[in-house]
């Protein structure tokens, strides 16, 4: 994969402790708490984490069983991009593979080449991708901590991403390289998505929560590899970059995460994630991703 002379996206907050981002971005952890406490943020807190109804890249497990002790550290660098040469380059290339999502996305609404949820979507709504650091607040869906992972919020259009996720996929989730990187980026871009088309609204008539959010999240991993499939050339993507993504398709199955019980699956088998992937990634076709469509929740 190579990034190397691409468009990057200004599209981008840093979400520094002293930056503020108009929003009090990169506050403390217990502060948070505290605000929430004080005006009732909307939402559940687990642990110190408030959130109200956001998307998240891997099941909520993820912060038990992958993230130990380290997870919510409290950092108070001005930049999350100027603190570390690891964390500038991380920066750089989230930039840069959301300029491509931009493309891919602007594209396809134009040429109208979605699943249909009865609503027309309009032209391409860009999102926007807040990079942070221990902890951050979101403009409607609450405050959250990094061991949440990466996540989308509906409520401002935003993609929440703390650099320090990659080292997790890359250490804990044993699935490292760049494409892995650009692969969370697009899935939560797949949620934008979803919330411009109506999926992300929908309900399934007998269905419970948790069986919905596997069709969301399976969704969100198929448009995902629809970008994939329409960056391959321009951004040189190669089969071994593939199964860096195939990698952390896999490690982030409710299963691999731990999961035996699957009423309790929010995101999908390791199988199920891997083969909606490569559905998006193989057809580059949006409506392929319609897992809306799939009669039986059994057979997606
Ligand atoms: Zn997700």
């Amino acid at each position: 994969m190579d990034i190397g002379g691409k468009r990057r996206s200004d599209n981008f907050e840093d979400r520094g402790a002293s930056s503020g981002g108009g929003g009090g971005g990169g506050i403390g952890i217990r502060l948070l708490s505290t605000v929430a406490r004080r005006f009732g943020v909307k939402g559940m807190l687990v642990g110190g984490v408030i959130l109200g109804g956001v998307y998240l890249f891997a099941p909520s497990s993820i912060k038990q069983s992958l993230l130990g002790g380290s997870a919510g550290t409290t950092q108070t660098a001005a930049s999350v991009c100027a603190s570390s040469d690891k964390n500038a380059a991380a920066c750089d290339f989230s930039r840069a593979v959301l300029a491509s999502t931009e493309d891919t996305w602007t594209q396809q609404f134009s040429a109208g080449n979605l699943p249909d949820y009865g609503k027309n979507p309009g032209p391409y709504k860009m999102p926007t991708l807040v990079v942070f650091s221990g902890a951050v607040t979101t403009g409607g869906c609450g405050g959250a901590t990094s061991d949440v992972g990466p996540f989308y919020c509906p409520a401002d259009n935003k993609l929440y991403i703390d650099p320090s996720f990659y080292d997790v996929l890359e250490q804990r989730l044993k699935a490292p390289g760049d494409f892995a990187q650009a692969y969370v980026i697009a899935h939560e871009i797949g949620h934008h998505v979803q919330n411009m088309i109506g999926s992300m609204q929908l309900k399934m008539p007998g269905e419970t929560k948790n069986q919905v959010s596997v069709r969301v999240e399976l969704q969100a991993d198929c448009l995902a590899g629809v970008w994939g499939h329409s960056a391959r050339e321009d951004l040189s993507i190669t089969d071994e970059d593939l199964s860096e993504a195939t990698q952390a398709a896999h490690a982030i199955g409710d299963d691999a995460l731990g999961h035996t019980d699957e009423a309790k699956f929010s995101h999908g088998s390791s199988e199920q994630r891997l083969r909606w992937f490569k559905k998006g990634f193989t057809s580059g076709d949006p409506r392929q991703c319609d897992t809306f469509a799939v009669k039986n929740y059994k057979n997606l």
